[in-house]
């Protein structure tokens, strides 16, 4: 072979080679192709076996034009190696639709009960206020419910309260208030007056199942004992906690009621908060909330704890904590 035809050899070489590779569907074919131009046993290698044949004085000039064609052909192979990713990428993302850059989507978090949220919210009100909380056991006696409550077994409130009974014993049964927690609290020793409590917790009742009523339910009980004690400060205590439970302050009413545990008792209305008294759907257009009953702590009940009532007097308090969520959190 003359110069010449190397020379033309190679540059027709470089043209196939890229050529070939721009038609390479996939890496693998590429690589075959590689081998094919540019392997030990490759077209190239083929051409250079015939330099032994040229002329001495021509052999360093196409000896380089050789080792140039190489290095461009491998550029080209590099080139296409390099698109066939990409290309192959793109298909990839095509497919998996898998977008890295989007928000991840949210996990669903539980949250708390809404009976949970007003029992810590009153909590948290009645304790700035100095009150401690106190939870008595649900599981409690004729005693600690009625008895020491002011509520002789002929008391006619016995009756009113649908109350069951355990087979644990003739005395043993199911709370039905919250109540029972302030002879817990006082009957102890260590809590002499002066003292405020509250006792949240859940109470039980006989009552029939509807959308109002349910047999377990749940009340926030209030103690307060001191010296000379008013229902002028039952009254503003009250008014307090409705003023941080609704975030407004709010008119409030007694009502004469008859609880066995308070002399005199009351139910407590507010102003419906969402109506200011003008009268809406949430307060039966009365403009009105009954919201709990409460009065002075009945000095029978002082005297059931060995706390003398000549001494001492207090108030206490009670509330449906079910009402109280359905008012604050609008469910109707
Ligand atoms: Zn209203």
């Amino acid at each position: 072979m003359t110069a010449a035809q190397f020379e033309k050899e190679l540059a027709e070489l470089e043209k196939f080679a890229s050529d070939a590779f721009a038609s390479a569907g996939d890496s693998q074919s590429l690589e075959d192709m590689r081998l094919e131009y540019l392997g030990q046993k490759g077209k190239l290698t083929l051409i250079l076996r015939g330099l032994s044949g040229l002329d001495k004085s021509e052999r360093p000039r196409i000896g380089q034009l050789a080792n140039t064609v190489k290095e461009k052909i491998q550029v080209l192979h590099d080139q296409r190696k390099e698109a066939l990713y990409r290309e192959q990428l793109a298909e990839r993302l095509k497919v998996d639709r898998l977008d890295v850059t989007l928000p991840a989507l949210g996990r669903p978090l539980g949250h708390l009960h809404p009976l949970t949220l007003i029992t810590e919210e009153i909590a948290r009100i009645f304790y700035g206020m100095g009150f401690s909380v106190f939870e008595g056991p649900e599981v409690e006696t004729d005693y600690y419910n009625f008895d020491a409550l002011n509520t002789p077994a002929s008391h006619p409130a016995r009756d009113e309260q649908d109350t069951f009974y355990t087979n644990l014993g003739p005395q043993v049964l199911l709370r039905s208030q919250t109540s029972t927690a302030q002879i817990r609290y006082m009957e102890k020793k260590e809590n002499k007056p002066p003292l405020r409590i509250i006792a949240p917790g859940r109470v039980y009742r006989n009552e029939e199942i509807n959308a109002r009523k349910y047999p377990l339910f749940h009340q926030v009980e209030g103690l307060l004992v001191d010296k000379e004690v008013t229902m002028g400060q039952l009254r503003a205590t009250l008014a307090e906690f409705l003023r941080l439970l609704f975030g407004k302050p709010l008119r409030t009413r007694f009502r004469p009621d008859f609880f066995p545990f308070t002399e005199p008792s009351a139910e407590l209305d507010s102003e419906c908060p969402f109506c200011a008294g003008s009268g809406c759907r949430t307060c039966g257009h009365r403009g009105w909330l009954e919201l709990l009953g409460c009065g002075m702590v009945d000095p029978n009940v002082l005297r059931a704890v060995d706390i003398d009532p000549e001494e001492w007097s207090g108030f206490a308090f009670g509330m449906g904590v079910e009402r109280l969520a359905m008012i604050k959190y609008g469910v109707t």
